[in-house]
């Protein structure tokens, strides 16, 4: 096998550039070098060494040596440099580079190649002693950090000394002697903390760099992050070793990274931040506060600093070209690094840019409208979760605001929460379903839990393009970065602003998309949804096969639903309506009552209230289809609490507390969820189904005279077992309906069906089907009772079962495809063979989720329903599953 794969210089071994197997800095850098753009020299080792590399337990094939070998005789046949040699050196950069990115892999090491000898050469050759110097100090202090993993904060403390003692303020103010002398300093500090001197031997540095890359895959930080966005550990990074060039070569020089669209709002222009005179990750570092790219982005800033389009027109011209060529050959919006060496332009990296979903689907709908990308792809490309950012309440404009000061606005969205000052305390505090704010002077990739743990994130330092930014960008969090007017006192948990002190626990609101922070909590508006969002919507809707429904059971959540495109109600629960404080009382007689009489002089009370709540539902549905459930929670949850329910609820039984007492303590149930409740209540009590059914006639009726447009209403009953229970079931809802439509003279269509939501339901589906006319997947329950684990009580081991590889990922949230979906496609087979064309769906959790969807588009279900707000993401979701 062939380990190793040269880029530039005409030379592209990787060809078409597998991302796979090159890793997706490696194969775009190979897709860069291969379409002629300026791209240092390089190879790149495969993702496929990495895993062998773990394989073999962290050793290395013979063949290797030669192919790393033939790697840097190709870079050194370009550039006209040799690796060592003290007269003129080939220095390297050393990079890792998965197939997704990901942060939490080795960082990059610049400069490698540099020793006591090099070093000299590199300072002859170049012209420029001082810049040969501060290269070299700064690879010692990047490998002794990377590579070697040394405090890194000895490091850093020298040199603010070393600045101290001189009286400089700036880094640039140090001169060539002084930078010599801190590379002693930095020598004896490894040899001090290491027990080793620096090496001093490039292919020892080298074979080091490399080793750390792969090594870094199993990092706590990689591993994180991997379980967080579902990335397989087999996967492996790439390693990449590339010719340097120099943005530090004076004020010709420079170095930068831009978007070829802007990120945060996907308007179509350039967007981005560069450092004269600077090295590598400089401009993200926060060290330097970083200049515009263009000279529009600064002047809207006010800033004064020159734009690159203002201080390097010639240059910048170019690179606006290579943003148009890039954009078209990936056809999508880049993000790019770049560097320039004494005015001539290097491409380091270009990958598809993170953005917020309000970017993606504006990015999506334009490029489709630009004829770069089709409609399809457009549809394609919006991942369906993050749409829920846009969903999703923002500040309300009208609402006071306390500002304590502003910040970038770094990622939009808009949160209050309770300060936090650390990752694991934001950790922690969420678990307890505390909102959190995490406040950090400037994030870094251990923060990775506490920023997903967080509802917004908050840094006082850092620009658009900090780690903080661009990782809460990338998780949907709300985020003000480089918020200057904050001090942070972490030892003291104590955040100063403006004069004011804020601690741990207070709480306050960021707006990602003004950069504002705010004391207190500020009420939120509901967002807009016309424009792209509705054009995206309307490309999914041709695509799409399977319906989508909501689960919503008051009117104002169906008016909601049916706004973001709901094609009926796929789950109305009724026992919600039960609770209302002014029939509670009324719903207790009833399950209190000891004998059926009892029972019905209650629901006679009840039938009104519950007439009207399904007109005022069907009226917001007219013309569409409604499931509704029948009473399916264990009646105790309805029980009287405390002496005063108890003594109201006597009086208007006209029943004494004591019998009320004994007959609820005759309720109690052990295990209730697998108790009396669902079709068994129905079984037992046949007059509150009678009730139920009775109510969901009249009020069709009601709404057909009412609006000319008749609901159509799917009677589901719940938790049935076998054929028996739902024929009983079913009995009662038409004989109801019969009577219904004698006494009014009029009539509506109807459906009775039932929810497939226990293992036995699902293997007699065939002859359940014969009574049935649709059935619903009640994937929560079917979850429960197939894997035989509470729903409820699964929090406390569900983590680990993932972790542990046992559960791809929580069977509560997305499907458990092979063993609950078996039992899904199995009872789809037997149902639609006894009865040809039986509408079936999915209610619960899953409905709302893109992976189930697919499943459910796979499986050939007519519709899935998800909740309101989730009712667009299930849309876009079953379109890009029908693609
Ligand atoms: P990351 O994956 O964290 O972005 P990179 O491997 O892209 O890390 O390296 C970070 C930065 O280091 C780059 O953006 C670039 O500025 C600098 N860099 C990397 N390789 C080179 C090189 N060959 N010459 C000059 N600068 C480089
Ligand atoms: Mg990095
Ligand atoms: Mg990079």
């Amino acid at each position: 096998t062939r380990y190793v794969y040269r880029f530039g210089g005409g030379v592209d071994d990787g060809g078409k550039g597998d991302r796979n197997l090159l890793g997706g800095k490696g194969a775009n850098l190979d897709g860069m070098a291969a379409i002629g753009l300026p791209v240092p020299p390089g190879f790149t080792i495969t993702t496929e060494m990495c895993t062998r590399y773990y394989v073999d337990g962290g050793k290395y094939p013979e063949s290797l040596n030669a192919e790393v070998a033939s790697g840097i005789a190709h870079i050194e046949g370009i550039t006209g440099k040799t690796f060592g040699n003290p007269a003129d050196p080939l220095l390297v950069s050393v990079r890792s580079g998965a197939r997704a990115s990901m942060p939490g892999m080795m960082d990059t090491v610049l400069n490698l190649g540099l020793n006591d000898e090099t070093v000299v050469g590199l300072a002859a050759t170049s012209g420029d002693e001082r810049f040969a110097w501060d290269s070299y100090r700064r690879f010692i202090q990047m490998y002794s950090d990377v590579v070697l993993e040394l405090d890194h904060g000895a490091f850093e403390e020298a040199l603010e000394i070393a600045k101290e003692d001189n009286g400089y303020s700036l880094d640039t103010e140090m001169t060539a002697d002084d930078w010599k002398a801190l590379v002693a300093e930095y020598k004896a500090l490894v040899e001090k903390l290491w027990n080793k001197p620096f090496p001093q031997d490039v292919h020892d540095q080298l074979w080091g760099a490399i080793s750390a890359v792969f090594g870094s895959w199993q990092s706590e930080r990689a591993k994180v992050y991997r379980r967080l966005n579902n990335i397989p550990g087999e996967w492996g990074t790439a390693v990449n070793v590339q010719a340097m060039v120099f943005g530090n070569m004076g004020e010709t020089s420079a170095t930068g990274v831009a978007f070829t669209r802007d990120p945060a709002t996907g308007e179509n222009a350039y967007y981005g931040e560069y450092l004269i005179n600077a090295q590598g990750e400089d401009v993200v570092a926060g060290i330097r506060t970083p200049q515009y790219l263009t000279k529009a982005a600064r002047e809207r800033a006010g800033a004064k600093p020159l734009s690159m389009e203002e201080a390097m027109p010639e240059t910048y011209a170019e690179l606006a070209g290579v943003f148009q060529i890039l954009e078209t050959h990936y056809r999508d919006m880049q993000d790019i690094e770049f560097t320039v060496q004494q005015g001539k332009l290097w491409m380091l990296q270009t990958r598809s840019g993170k953005r917020t979903a309000k970017a993606a689907l504006k990015i999506a709908v334009d490029m489709a409208h630009e004829g770069l990308i089709t409609e399809e792809e457009a549809v394609a490309r919006v991942d369906p979760a993050a749409l829920d950012q846009l969903l999703h309440p923002t500040l309300d404009p009208k609402a006071p605001r306390d500002v304590l000061t502003k910040g970038l606005p770094a990622s939009p969205g808009a949160a209050s929460g309770a300060i936090v000052f650390d990752a694991d305390t934001a950790e922690r505090r969420n678990e307890l379903g505390d909102s959190v704010i995490l406040v950090r002077v400037e994030t870094s990739p251990e923060d990775i839990h506490g920023m997903h743990a967080a509802k917004g994130i908050l840094t006082a330092r850092g620009g658009m393009t900090s780690h903080a930014a661009v990782v809460a960008r990338g998780m949907g969090r709300p985020c003000v970065s480089g918020a200057g007017g904050l001090s942070i006192d972490n030892a003291a948990k104590v955040l100063r602003v403006g004069g004011r002190e804020f601690r741990e626990g207070d709480i306050i609101t960021i707006d990602g998309a003004t950069g504002e922070v705010m004391a207190g909590e500020v009420p939120t508006v509901q967002p807009e949804l016309a424009g792209d969002f509705g054009t995206l919507m309307i490309w999914a809707d041709k695509v799409r096969r399977l319906k989508v429904r909501a689960n919503a059971e008051t009117p104002l959540d169906c008016q909601t639903a049916r706004d973001f495109g709901a094609e009926g109600v796929g789950l109305c629960r009724t026992e919600h309506m039960f609770f209302d404080a002014a029939r509670i009382t009324a719903v207790r007689e009833m399950i209190l009552a000891d004998s059926e009489k009892g029972r019905r002089l209650a629901l006679d009370k009840l039938l009104p209230e519950q007439r009207d709540d399904f007109a005022q539902i069907f009226m917001v549905m007219a013309g569409l289809p409604v499931t509704i459930r029948l009473l399916d929670p264990p009646l105790h949850e309805f029980l009287p609490h405390g002496e005063a329910e108890f003594e109201e609820v006597a009086k208007a039984a006209s029943v004494s507390v004591d019998m009320l007492k004994r007959r609820a303590s005759e309720l109690h149930e052990f295990n209730p969820m697998l108790g009396h409740r669902g079709c068994r209540l129905g079984v037992t009590y046949p007059e509150i189904y009678e009730m139920q059914a009775r109510a969901i006639f009249e009020a069709a009726l009601i709404v057909k005279q009412r609006s000319g447009d008749a609901p159509i209403p799917e009677v589901m009953i719940p938790l049935v077992a076998t054929k028996k229970e739902l024929e009983l079931m079913k009995a009662i809802v038409d004989r109801v309906a019969a009577e219904v439509f004698a006494e009014q003279g009029a009539s509506v269509d109807y459906l009775v069906g039932t929810m497939i939501e226990l293992p036995r339901a699902a293997l007699k589906a065939g002859e359940i089907a014969e009574v049935g006319e649709f059935f619903s997947f009640g994937t929560n329950d079917l979850t429960q009772t197939t894997i035989g684990i509470s729903r409820d009580d699964a929090g406390r081991f569900l983590t680990q079962y993932v972790d542990k590889g046992i559960f791809a990922r929580d069977p509560f949230v997305s499907i458990d495809v092979e063993g609950v979906g078996e039992l899904i496609e199995l009872a789809a087979e037997r149902g639609r063979a006894t009865r040809p064309g039986i509408k079936l769906g999915i209610c619960g959790e899953h409905g709302g989720d893109p992976a189930s969807i697919a499943f459910c588009e796979k499986t050939g279900l007519d519709y899935v329903s998800a909740s309101p707000y989730r009712v667009p993401i299930a849309r876009l979701a079953a379109a890009q599953a029908a693609l």
